[in-house]
């Protein structure tokens, strides 16, 4: 396997920090290839303005998704959004590992998704879904939390964190096409003690080894779904 590893903690002593280097090395070990972006440690730019794209199409009016277009077509981005796209044409699997912020993305890794994945380039034209551009890849997440799974969890007072992660794992990786596989969810690491924390590190690294063989989240294929009004053929 080929894995791009976009990792987003400010603390390279951290428990995330410690999921990436257990999955690095054991993916190395058993001759796989990794490439990691730090986003904190590459200082990444996550603000999405003109600086994303070296040309202009529109000089009198910024509107992000038709720049982007433009720059696919003609004008070019920024050199740090093509090194980016370039790990992930590259990679067969992509993970993210970062804690819960807020119930979801870490502002510097949201700006990543917001810079990277770009229209014309990565979606759109009728490239999304079963159909999208990373169609044939794997994505995960790998996350983190502060609270506990009993709270996180169907009638728990934070709600069900797959209800949460939806708008990642569905909004993001399935919208561009990826397989999605079930979260690897490392519950309060804080709050465990040392030996549970080893033991989430162990599990995180089976569960790494075993892309491959794991099964992808089950969504609604595009044909379910009526070509022009976009909602599901039974609702009509
Ligand atoms: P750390 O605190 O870095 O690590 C936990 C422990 O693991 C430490 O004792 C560390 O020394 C130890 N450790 C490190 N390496 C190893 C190793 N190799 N082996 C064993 N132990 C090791 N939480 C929620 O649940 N929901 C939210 O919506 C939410 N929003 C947040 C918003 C913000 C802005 C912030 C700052 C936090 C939020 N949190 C939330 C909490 C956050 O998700 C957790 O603090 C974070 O996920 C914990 O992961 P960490 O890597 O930072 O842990």
């Amino acid at each position: 396997m080929r894995v791009f590893i976009v990792h987003a903690h400010h603390e390279p002593k951290s428990f995330n920090g410690a999921l990436t280097e257990a999955a690095r090395d054991a993916l190395l070990a058993n001759g796989h290839e990794v490439r990691i972006s730090d986003l904190y440690a590459m200082d990444f730019d996550p603000i999405s303005d003109r600086r994303n794209f070296k040309g202009v199409g529109d000089a009198d009016y910024l509107k992000q998704q038709a720049e982007e277009s433009f720059a696919t077509q003609e004008g070019g981005f920024a050199d740090d959004i093509e090194a980016e796209l370039e790990k992930l044409d590259w990679c067969d699997v992509l993970i993210f590992q970062f804690p819960l912020w807020w119930f979801g993305l870490p502002a510097i890794l949201k700006g990543w998704v917001d810079r990277i994945f770009a229209m014309d380039r990565i979606y759109g034209g009728g490239y999304w879904f079963d159909e999208g551009y990373f169609k044939g890849k794997r994505a995960m997440l790998s996350l983190t939390t502060g609270g506990g799974p009993g709270p996180f969890s169907e009638g728990g007072i934070t709600g069900d964190i797959h209800t949460h992660l939806n708008s990642i794992n569905y909004g993001i990786f399935r919208f561009v096409g990826f397989d999605v596989l079930p979260p690897f969810i490392a519950w309060a690491p804080a709050r465990i003690g040392e030996a549970r924390r080893k033991d989430n590190i162990e599990q995180y690294v089976e569960r790494v080894l075993a892309i491959p063989e794991t099964e992808p989240i089950a969504y609604l294929p595009l044909s379910d779904y009526d070509p022009k009004t976009l909602r599901l053929k039974t609702d009509e």
